[in-house]
């Protein structure tokens, strides 16, 4: 596998650092409803472990919720993104953290996302976070002012170089508040204070004060307590290249003097209808906003696998719908080899004129003996199939990949393989017709032949109820799914 390494700036043959393959993914701050925006970099990360997976490597994954000290702004500024949440819904943080955790690992199953091995939630590691704090001021990296514990960056003369950060132009203090006592301007809260009369519900006590954990805290203590670095993979999106992950790195370094990944993959941002998501605009859609369109989680997990991780993508409606009808299209085509392979029981060897009917049902580039010869189910990989694998694994590149299935011919057993590398329920939503709608589909037949075409109508009528149509071929007819 080659993955593009936001370290090295440069894409990279990916080799394991042991037997298990250890990723980190920062998860979501629970403070709202996930928006489609970011579920997207999930959907891709679910591949990365899916196609790792594949080949045969074994994995563990940790991603975290964080359920406290995710300011406003991702530096030290602005108010906690919980305590905002709590305040807007007038419940507690603890109620607001437990909702949406509930919410996100909803729709995380609605888009059959494969679960990591821990679920790490950033409270449940305040006592690993003290002692990361004490292991960084022993190590000489860390001063306290009246705001907080602070990580001083001029310590750590890389500070800047993963994010290639040009740290000469910062002054310090311009930007934050109660940080006149900041010693340079990229440095950062790895513990912040809770001012006497400020209300901050998730506290802890330390230094004889109440606080809390800054932000990038929970990720390095998370690493180091669920995996130990160097982990192999940590992905996440852009926005955390310059300040989330650039910390976390540095965090890393001063607790345990340990690089803390080696290969670090980053997602673009979706745009929706061009703009930016955001609550202003009315565009932060979540999967139930898409359901009441008549969009399910899969059309929408299938637009986001028809484009590049890498790649600034536009979100439109037309452009999901584009994704349903190519999901819906892919699913005909496995109906149609249910009903090739369920017919070659019967009368062997299949090579009647009804194949050709079939493939041009199926679309110009499939042919129909080479249907057949691909119908096989050897178990080993088809041709196709080992393309498909083969873009995956040049750095993620579902795009070339969705591509290739669009235009190749594949049999059952690839399909089933193709739905175990993108999670697309192919295979789960496409139910072979029920014997009665089977006798239906014949009936409507016999009614043709008999000039009935009332009936036939009708029963075309039935059938749609249940989601099926019947396509007329010069062969035959064929059912399809509607939707
Ligand atoms: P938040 O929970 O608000 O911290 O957001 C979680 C993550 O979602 C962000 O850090 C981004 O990596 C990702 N994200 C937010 N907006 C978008 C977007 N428009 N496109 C892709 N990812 C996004
Ligand atoms: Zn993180």
């Amino acid at each position: 596998m080659k993955l593009y390494n936001t370290a090295t700036r440069k894409l990279e043959t990916f080799k394991p650092l042991s037997g298990v393959v250890k990723i980190y993914t920062c998860g979501p701050t629970v403070y709202a409803r996930a928006h489609i925006g970011n579920l997207t970099s999930y959907i891709y990360w679910d591949l990365l472990i899916r196609a790792l997976k594949i080949s045969d490597y074994k994995v563990k994954r940790v991603m975290n919720f964080t359920d406290v000290g995710h300011l406003v702004s991702d530096a030290d500024e602005g108010e906690d993104k919980m305590e905002k949440g709590a305040k807007r819904e007038g419940k507690t943080v603890f109620e607001v953290a437990e909702h949406y955790i509930d919410l996100f690992k909803k729709d995380y199953t609605a888009l059959e996302l494969q679960e990591p091995d821990v679920w790490a939630r950033a409270t449940d590691y305040i006592a690993e976070d003290i002692e990361a704090v004490n292991a960084m001021t022993a190590n000489g990296f860390t001063y306290e002012t009246a705001d907080g514990v602070y990580y001083d960056t001029s310590k750590f003369p890389e500070y800047g170089d993963f994010a290639r950060l040009d740290l000469s132009g910062l002054k310090a203090g311009a930007r934050i508040e109660f940080s006149d006592e900041k010693r340079n301007a990229s440095d950062f809260a790895v513990w912040k204070f809770i001012k006497p009369g400020e209300k901050h519900e998730m506290r802890w006590d330390y230094l004889n004060r109440p606080g809390y954990p800054g932000w990038h805290l929970e990720c390095a203590t998370i690493i180091h307590k669920e995996l130990s670095e160097p982990i192999d993979i940590h992905t996440g999106g852009v926005d955390h290249i310059p300040v989330h992950h650039t910390n976390e790195i540095a965090e890393m370094h001063a607790m345990t003097g340990r690089e803390l990944a080696k290969y670090w993959v980053h997602c673009a941002f979706i745009t929706i209808d061009g703009e930016k998501i955001s609550k202003s605009l009315g565009n932060t859609y979540s999967l139930d906003d898409l359901s009441e369109r008549g969009f399910s989680p899969m059309d929408y997990k299938m637009w986001v696998l028809s484009g590049h991780y890498q790649g600034t993508r536009n979100f439109t409606f037309e452009s999901l719908e584009a994704a349903r009808n190519r999901r819906l299209n892919w699913r005909n085509r496995i109906a149609l080899l249910y009903q090739l392979s369920s017919e070659s029981e019967h009368s062997a060897p299949f090579s009647s004129g009804r194949s050709g009917a079939l493939a041009r049902v199926l679309g110009p580039s499939e042919k129909g003996s080479r249907i057949f010869a691909s119908a096989r189910d050897d178990g080993g990989n088809s041709m196709v199939l080992t393309q498909v694998l083969d873009a995956i694994n040049n750095n993620l590149n579902s795009a070339e990949a969705f591509a290739l299935i669009d235009n190749s011919e594949l049999s059952l057993d690839d399909w089933g393989k193709i739905d175990e590398l993108f999670g697309l329920r192919l295979i789960a939503d496409s139910p072979i017709i029920s014997e009665e709608l089977q006798a239906l589909v014949s009936e409507r037949e016999t009614a043709r032949a008999a000039k009935n075409y009332a009936r036939a109508d009708e029963i075309r009528d039935e059938l749609a109820t249940h989601g099926f149509t019947v396509k007329d071929t010069s062969d035959g007819p064929v059912w399809q799914y509607l939707h």
